[in-house]
């Protein structure tokens, strides 16, 4: 038996705490040993699409009938409320340099699926999600890379009754559909930066789509958390984080900023993959660091853990 299915029936047992929920109840673990997510260990228990010819696969993932993912688990208090089935999605268009999961990067590199055995998998813990007011979240990888599969997962999962989330850096935001954001029901929205420059840095990519795409769920009044990751010497500059927290403030369904210190758990994995680490030797911050960025994003309101 997989790694996440033994966990699973941990969860199950002993782990579901009842009562938590995405409007106010949400009761966070203790953060001093939290360390940026990484993605679950493989595929087991979902099976692989069928094979196709070229033409086949191209029309299936089209329509949205198939996807390329990296892995998939159960946890308990994260990536969103309650005990939650996590999908991790392969292909992100942004490089960070402190990714976390830098295995996801490459579409290619995923195991083609089709939605209806993820669907079918998600299904089994509808009980589980119920009881502790859980659900499925989108990650990646960039789920928005893939978006006719993410919105036949969202529409199937809606149709369950099951609460949903996506966590994405806003990149592609343009790729939400407004059928997609009715079906989601929290956002869990990176802003790997508050500057500009910084953020082009931080991802290779620029910060704008992120502040539109933020903007545009606030319009709608769809939940948001938003994650600020803090590395040292990176994303730690002050007018960076206070820049984070302005971009934050101005959306008004933002219930909840989570500030995630950096963590080496991803270098092996960089160098098992040949790939440049340029953060290889930087010092994950302190609680007393940490603690202090939590308190520039309180300062400004903002419900801060
Ligand atoms: S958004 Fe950044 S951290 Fe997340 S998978 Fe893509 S490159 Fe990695």
């Amino acid at each position: 038996m997989a790694d996440h299915q033994l966990d699973a029936r941990k969860y199950l047992v002993h782990e579901v705490k009842v009562g938590e929920g995405s409007t106010g109840e949400y009761a966070p673990e203790p953060l001093e040993d939290e360390i940026p997510r990484a993605a679950g260990k493989g595929l087991d228990g979902i099976a692989k699409a069928p094979q196709m010819t070229r033409h086949e696969h191209i029309e299936a993932v089209r329509r949205g009938e198939v996807g390329s993912l990296h892995s998939w688990e159960l946890v308990t208090a994260m990536d969103g409320p309650g005990t939650r089935m996590t999908v991790f999605f392969a292909g992100c268009p942004l490089r960070c340099l402190y990714c976390h999961n830098p295995d996801t990067l490459h579409a290619r590199e995923g195991t083609t699926v089709t939605a209806e055995a993820i669907l079918d998998r998600m299904s089994r813990y509808k009980a589980v999600f119920n009881v502790s007011n859980g659900g499925v979240t989108f990650s990646g990888g960039e789920p928005l890379m893939q978006p006719a599969f993410l919105a036949n997962l969202l529409r199937g999962a809606t149709e369950m009754g099951i609460h949903t989330a996506i966590d994405t850096s806003g990149f592609l935001g343009r790729n939400l559909t407004d059928q997609m954001m009715a079906d989601a029901d929290l956002f869990l929205l990176d802003v790997k930066s508050g500057l500009p420059d910084y953020y082009e840095r931080t991802t290779g990519r620029p910060l704008q789509p992120t502040i539109d795409f933020g903007r545009r769920l606030s319009a709608a009044n769809k939940e948001i958390w938003a994650r600020f990751v803090l590395v040292p010497g990176l994303t730690d500059d002050v007018a960076n984080v206070e820049a984070a927290a302005a971009i934050m403030k101005e959306w008004t369904s933002l219930s909840r900023v989570e500030v995630l210190p950096f963590h080496q758990m991803a270098r092996d994995k960089w160098a098992s993959l040949g790939m440049d680490y340029q953060l290889k030797d930087v010092v994950p911050p302190s609680k007393e660091h940490t603690e202090h960025v939590r308190e520039i994003f309180r300062s400004h309101g903002l419900n801060t853990f």
